[in-house]
């Protein structure tokens, strides 16, 4: 549709970044641009309010997960729109308080996630969003920090998916991404 091909032309792809081989895609470019942001969230906010909510069993969706560090960009003016709840996920040792920790595979060893401990109560219902899935590792670790506390993952937003690295496969609940790349 035209706000796929509209959202898609101010992704940049950066060939060799952060290193040799890797093809780093950057959204930044669509930030820049008032209008092509407003486009993005609307389209996901389109996407909840038409789709995940219409199919969800509540009829709600309560908090909006954004992944350290692009889903922060992202997440809140979606969880707004809705008056959902923002919680952040976050690299180890960042986040005050009593925390809930998951770890996911890197390309060097292992990572660990956390989320406040008070941040989703049980039932609730639960969208993460982050700019990009590869592998999905990341996203996993988030969804299981949603299951410790008892909350529902409805639904895993990114504005781009890589699919031959198969991350939705990982997942708990449906994928939906704005631009699949190659
Ligand atoms: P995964 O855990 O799915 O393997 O990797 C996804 C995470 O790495 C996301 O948090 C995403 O921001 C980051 N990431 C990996 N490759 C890219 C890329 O090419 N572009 C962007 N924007 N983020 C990437």
């Amino acid at each position: 549709t035209m706000d796929v091909d509209f959202i898609k032309s101010h992704l940049k792809a950066h060939p060799d970044f952060p290193k040799k081989g890797i093809v780093f895609l950057d959204i930044f470019p669509l930030l820049r641009s008032p209008v092509a942001f407003e486009t993005l969230i609307t389209h996901f906010v389109y996407r909840l309010t038409s789709h995940t909510i219409a199919a969800s069993p509540s009829k709600k969706i309560d908090v909006i997960v954004g992944l350290d560090a692009r889903g922060f960009l992202l997440g809140p003016l979606i969880a707004l729109r809705l008056g959902a709840a923002f919680v952040p996920v976050r690299k180890r040792g960042k986040l005050p308080g009593r925390c809930v920790s998951a770890s996911y595979e890197k390309e060097y060893g292992t990572d660990i996630f956390e989320m406040q401990a008070d941040a989703i109560q049980p039932g609730q219902t639960v969208v993460v969003v982050d700019d990009l899935i590869a592998t999905g590792g990341s996203a996993k670790a988030a969804g299981e920090l949603i299951a410790q506390q008892g909350g529902k993952t409805l639904e895993y937003l990114f504005v781009i998916e890589l699919p031959f690295l198969k991350g939705a496969a990982k997942l708990n609940a449906p994928v939906y991404s704005i631009v699949q790349a190659d």
